[in-house]
């Protein structure tokens, strides 16, 4: 009986083991074939997205697919997103260490700890309560302390954090939010899925020179849709 106990105790280690390394050689593989052979070059990014388990912020049953080259549904009828866009994303916001970022739109809190990885803290907003309220509690357990998850709509930003050096905004929106573009620090940048309802945006960069705004068109994106009150 012991025995049996004991063999099945063990080819479970050798099993979750196995599992681990698995993810983490899914994350390598990830890393060097959907980013570095596309245009992800900047260190600090290809080091976050090496780091964070991008398995542990999809459900359960979704993990095997977590690192493969697209987005995943996370509930609520929101999506993660493809890990190049969020590679993408970060990398055009050009963090350094001592920033203070905002994301609007946290679902499942990956992108937040990417962004975490790279600056000294992170205000994020979810405007559906149980979203947010799984994220909170997922980044608090990875111990990801310089997060501030705030559940809300995040038209209006968080005015009380602000300026922010970055902000990213993960769903789409039909117009820039203007308050957004008045929390961005002055050289600040901002990142940002902009176009008709559904239908295919341009992911948007806003810079803020002097005071004056600059806004580049980067590539054409399909995104979630920026709501402006939790749907029921
Ligand atoms: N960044 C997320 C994925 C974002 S999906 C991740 O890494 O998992 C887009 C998210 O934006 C959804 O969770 C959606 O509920 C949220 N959202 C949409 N409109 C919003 C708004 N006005 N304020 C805050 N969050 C919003």
């Amino acid at each position: 009986m012991y025995r049996v106990i004991f063999a099945c105790v063990f080819l479970f280690s050798i099993g979750t083991s196995m599992a681990q390394i698995d993810f983490k050689a899914q994350r390598k593989n990830m890393v060097s074939v959907q980013l570095q052979n596309r245009d992800i070059t900047d260190e600090a990014t290809l080091e976050a997205m090496l780091k964070v388990p991008r398995h542990q912020f999809v459900p359960q049953n979704l993990r095997e697919l977590a690192y493969t080259d697209g987005p995943l549904p996370i509930g609520e009828g929101q999506t993660i997103s493809q890990p190049y866009i969020v590679a993408y994303m970060t990398q055009v916001l050009e963090l350094q260490p001592d920033d203070k970022v905002l994301e609007i739109g946290t679902g499942s809190g990956y992108q937040a700890a990417v962004l975490a990885e790279i600056v000294d803290s992170v205000y994020t907003m979810e405007i559906v309560q149980k979203l947010g309220h799984s994220a909170k509690k997922r980044l608090k357990e990875q111990q990801y302390n310089n997060i501030q998850v705030r559940i809300g709509d995040g038209y209006d930003g968080w005015p009380e954090k602000a300026p922010f050096d970055g902000i990213m905004v993960t769903a789409g929106a039909e117009q820039v939010p203007p308050k957004l573009v008045e929390q961005l620090r002055e050289s600040g940048r901002m990142i940002i899925p902009v176009g008709p309802h559904r239908g295919i945006r341009q992911l948007v960069l806003i810079t803020k020179k002097k005071g004056k705004i600059k806004r580049k068109n980067l590539m054409a994106v399909r995104f979630v849709p920026f709501t402006r009150k939790e749907e029921e």
